[in-house]
């Protein structure tokens, strides 16, 4: 039986019990601040939809404040300052992300503010991309600079206030929208679960092969699952991504559809890994084939039309 509490506040007093053949556990994930004062209260993660919906209306803000009467150029400028912590595939595609936006879209919408955005990430890292090839990610690193990304590696941040945040190594940076994209930390319901949890990094819900979660002593329990961001096989550590969430749900759909006495166990196919890391000419990327070699090509004036046109009715 599993003890359910409402989500929303005003019953946050209630309780409810729902019973189970089987249950899967897979509540993913939160944003980890590393415990760095002012982070949580300032900075903005990158995890769900409201965190989406938060970027785009602080990016309002920003814009409109940068647009105010008698606002200085440096003003403007640290208005529309965007750092980015944390260089992982998140951060590089928020900060590719934006810098199209502001290289493009921005110039057109507002165009007495061309030129004064820009965007910095910070990692504590002495790179970029740590789950790529070292060649890709210096290849990544590189091709943002050329787009005027300002890459900070091995930045240690000390702490974070409503406009500035202070590393070690370059004192207080002023800014108008702080994205924080640094990982992952296990969700309280993980902590205080009375299952077997990986011992060290990030703490998730140990599985057998099979994808059955374990007691404290050892032993399997046959109905509880657990998959996501929130668990990882015993012996093995395979990345928080959808990727593997996917691939892992679809076994379980196998395995509980099944009639088998005994199952294969999961087997994980690693497939490639992509980061976008923004466009030079502010235009979508095609790819066409030829033969078998994918070659990237600036889209045609009527492609960029239609991303435009899109772009216009989401209202960025
Ligand atoms: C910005 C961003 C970009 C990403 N891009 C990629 C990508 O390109 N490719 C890729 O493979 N992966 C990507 N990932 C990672 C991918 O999103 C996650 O690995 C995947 O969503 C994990 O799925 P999950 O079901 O474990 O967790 P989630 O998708 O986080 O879902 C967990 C759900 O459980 C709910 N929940 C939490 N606690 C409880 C509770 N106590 N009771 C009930 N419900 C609860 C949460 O509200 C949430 O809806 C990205 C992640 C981010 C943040």
């Amino acid at each position: 039986m599993l003890i359910c509490q409402p989500a929303f506040t005003q019953l946050k007093d209630e309780r409810f019990e729902v019973y189970y053949d089987k249950v899967i556990i897979t509540p993913g994930c939160r944003s980890n601040t590393f415990g760095i004062p002012g982070v949580a209260e300032n900075a903005i993660t990158v995890k769900t939809v409201a965190d989406a919906n938060m970027v785009r209306s602080r990016l309002n803000d920003i814009l409109e404040m940068a647009s105010l009467p008698g606002s200085s150029e440096a003003r403007q400028r640290q208005l529309l300052h965007v750092i980015v912590v944390g260089g992982g595939p998140t951060g590089i595609e928020v900060a590719a992300e934006l810098t199209d936006l502001f290289d493009h879209d921005i110039g057109v919408l507002f165009p007495h503010l061309k030129g004064k955005a820009s965007v910095s990430v910070h990692d504590v890292a002495p790179q970029i991309l740590a789950p790529f090839d070292r060649k890709l990610s210096e290849y990544a690193c590189s091709a943002l600079k050329s787009n005027k990304v300002n890459v900070k590696l091995n930045s240690h941040i000390l702490k974070v206030t409503a406009d500035t945040m202070e590393t070690t190594e370059d004192g207080a940076i002023g800014y108008g929208m702080l994205i924080w994209a640094t990982g992952n930390k296990s969700i309280a319901l993980i902590d205080t679960l009375k299952l077997r949890k990986t011992q060290r990094g990030l703490v998730r819900l140990l599985t057998d092969d099979h994808l059955n979660v374990f007691a404290p002593d050892g032993t399997v329990i046959p109905n509880v699952f657990a998959m996501g961001d929130a668990a990882d096989i015993e012996g093995g550590t395979l990345p928080t991504t959808a990727e593997v969430a996917i691939q892992k749900a679809d076994y379980l759909i196998t395995l509980l559809n099944s009639s088998r006495e005994k199952a294969p166990p999961f087997q994980y196919k690693q497939r490639s890994l992509v980061t976008y890391t923004a466009n030079p000419h502010g235009r979508r990327v095609r790819f066409r084939f030829h033969g078998k070699k994918p070659k990237p090509e600036p889209a045609s004036d009527e492609e960029q039309r239609e991303y435009e046109d899109k772009r216009a009715v989401i209202g960025m």
